[in-house]
């Protein structure tokens, strides 16, 4: 059976399906009379998690570090606290209510306990206590928890959905590929998807129907495909186009060292997209000349709490020592949207793309803000850091955020802390106002970088999360084409530069017109950049530039497309 979806991380992966359900955690007031058969289950449902979690962190220690198996020490402690245990035994031998119930109610009295501390420290250890809970809860009512973090095999992810944090989550050891029935080609899990080099398919309506555990599967990423059981003919060719696409990999490391330069001469400097410290090696191994973007949400997803301003300034001055003198762009947060953190944001928003989001939460939340732009002016000394504010809709938003830079700037200083008076600022043309005002920003920025992924949706009024109207996703529309070379010009003449950081950086066959639009920079998932640099070895700058000229005179995504086939 042939399933059609949208290809969202290219590649070939074959293997063994792991469907992973969710349930939620729902409990009932419902009273009891065996009291003692319901402490028996609490403590059966203890135990069980105990089990579970020594294993993930065996896992974590192995796979990961210590440090990372300490989170799960700490939860086995939660797990065997006399006194959430005790509270539980008390209320269900007081009010005859059953354990699930019981042992909930405990936990939100201990959660809100340690959320209203004054100590940082014990605030966050509510998420953990929260964390843990759920597992006795799964288990006291009898629902299945599968844990793609307990994976011992290799195996296919089938899912209704993957939240990004889930994605980031995925251990790339045994997670050979996915297919979801949401998403879009831009949504957050398949850019993750590429970040880890994942091949996957989002949007496969039924999936979930149509597959058992166990089943044989293959995931065509690029055509955007999940064959179930396949048979002997389509194991055979796509075992062939497997090895074609190692092949091409290992053809391309050739390109690794080398400068990213036309045949005539025009250097384009191509960065990678991160979410989180760890991708870094895909970027350095794939010969990225700098991080284009690091989309440091991921820091604050899959937490039950804000990360600190240590805790940030650690992982930012790693990218950045890491990275050595080449530049590192760094995102302030991009929270709402499709990335929901349970702790910041407004929820049930009527439009969550065109709501709460990213700089316009960070400018109320000045908080939150403040210690992302204390932690990165801590952390500009150890490399070469370019700050860059997402959503830039309008130029007070611009100053606005500017202004929490030249405040937090001040206050280091004062307290004498060494940072980079210099560091650069740049903003995410992401929102068509910004784009047709490019020529005023350019005056008060250092940089551009063109989030073509938001910057089409709203263009073409089109949600990137729903395929329905994923047609209307058209990098090659004339009408974005425009934007991009509006935007490229105004910086130009104020002697500044623009980058794309959206997925079409990575798009094989917009190399050309991207090139010929005059961008200076492209940022990508690592595995796409050796070869968008073979694309652009092979390109005369001159041709390209004549091309896009035409290009923006047409008028449909399907002529520019053709006039591109026909040309390289
Ligand atoms: C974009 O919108 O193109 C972009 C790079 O940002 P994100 O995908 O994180 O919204
Ligand atoms: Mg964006």
């Amino acid at each position: 059976m042939i399933i059609e979806g949208i290809g969202a991380s290219s590649g070939i992966s074959i293997g063994k399906v792991f469907k992973l359900q969710k349930e939620k955690i729902v409990t009932s007031n419902q009273k009891i009379e065996d009291v003692k058969r319901e402490i028996e289950l609490l403590e059966k449902a203890i135990k069980k998690s105990e089990v579970e979690i020594r294993k993930i962190r065996d896992k974590t220690v192995k796979t990961i570090d210590k440090k990372h198996g300490a989170i799960f020490e700490a939860h086995l402690e939660i797990l065997r606290d006399p006194e959430l245990y005790g509270e539980t035994v008390k209320i269900i031998k007081d009010e005859k209510l059953n354990a699930a119930r019981a042992f909930q109610i405990t936990v939100n009295n201990f959660v809100n306990l340690f959320e209203e501390m004054e100590n940082e420290y014990m605030r966050e250890r509510a998420g953990d206590i929260l964390d843990v809970s759920n597992r006795v809860l799964a288990h006291l009512l009898n629902i299945g928890i599968k844990d793609p973090g307990l994976l011992e095999k290799e195996a296919v992810i089938v899912a209704e959905d993957l939240t990004p944090t889930d994605t980031a989550s995925l251990n790339k050891k045994y997670v050979k590929g996915f297919a979801t029935e949401t998403g879009g080609r831009t949504g957050h899990s398949a850019i993750m998807a590429r970040t880890l080099e994942i091949p996957a398919v989002v949007g496969t309506k039924n999936i979930m129907r149509n597959t058992e555990d166990g089943d044989i599967i293959i995931i065509d990423g690029t055509k955007g495909l999940a064959i179930i059981n396949p048979n002997q003919n389509q194991l055979d060719k796509y075992k062939d186009l497997l090895k074609h696409h190692t092949d091409n990999i290992k053809r391309l490391k050739k390109y690794a060292n080398k400068k990213s330069k036309t045949k005539d001469g025009r250097t384009v400097e191509l960065g990678g997209n991160i979410g989180s410290p760890a991708d870094l090696q895909g970027v350095t191994d794939n010969g990225g000349e700098g991080i284009g973007l690091y989309r440091t949400e991921f820091l604050f997803m899959g937490k039950q709490y804000c990360p600190t301003e240590e805790e940030q300034f650690q992982a930012y001055k790693e990218v950045l020592e890491k990275m050595k003198d080449r530049p590192v762009i760094i995102r302030t947060l991009d929270i709402g949207g499709d990335k929901s953190v349970e702790y910041i944001g407004s929820k049930g928003e009527m439009n969550p793309f065109l709501g709460h989001r990213a700089i316009r939460l960070c400018l109320e939340q000045h908080d939150i803000f403040k210690d992302q732009i204390r932690a990165l002016l801590r952390a500009s000394i150890y490399g070469n850091l370019k700050i860059m504010f997402p959503m830039i809709a309008t130029i007070e938003e611009l100053r606005d955020a500017k202004k929490m830079i030249e405040l937090s700037k001040e206050e280091l200083i004062e307290e004498g802390v060494k940072i980079n008076r210099e560091v650069e600022v740049g903003i995410m043309i992401e929102v068509p106002s910004a784009a047709i005002l490019a020529d005023q920003f350019a005056k008060e920025v250092d940089f551009f970088s063109i989030g073509t992924n938001d910057l089409i949706q709203y263009t073409f009024a089109a949600d990137r999360m729903n395929e329905k109207v994923s047609y209307l996703y058209q990098p090659y529309n004339p009408a974005l084409l425009r934007l991009i070379k509006m935007v490229v010009d105004a910086s130009h003449k104020e002697g500044k530069w623009t980058g794309i950081c959206g997925e079409i950086a990575g798009n094989e066959k917009m190399t050309p017109l991207l090139i010929g639009l005059g961008i200076d920079e492209l940022s990508m998932s690592a595995s796409s950049i050796l070869k968008i640099r073979e694309n652009i070895s092979k390109i005369q700058y001159k041709d390209a530039a004549d091309i896009a000229k035409k290009a923006l005179n047409m008028n449909s995504s399907k002529e520019v497309e053709k006039l591109l086939k026909e040309n390289f």
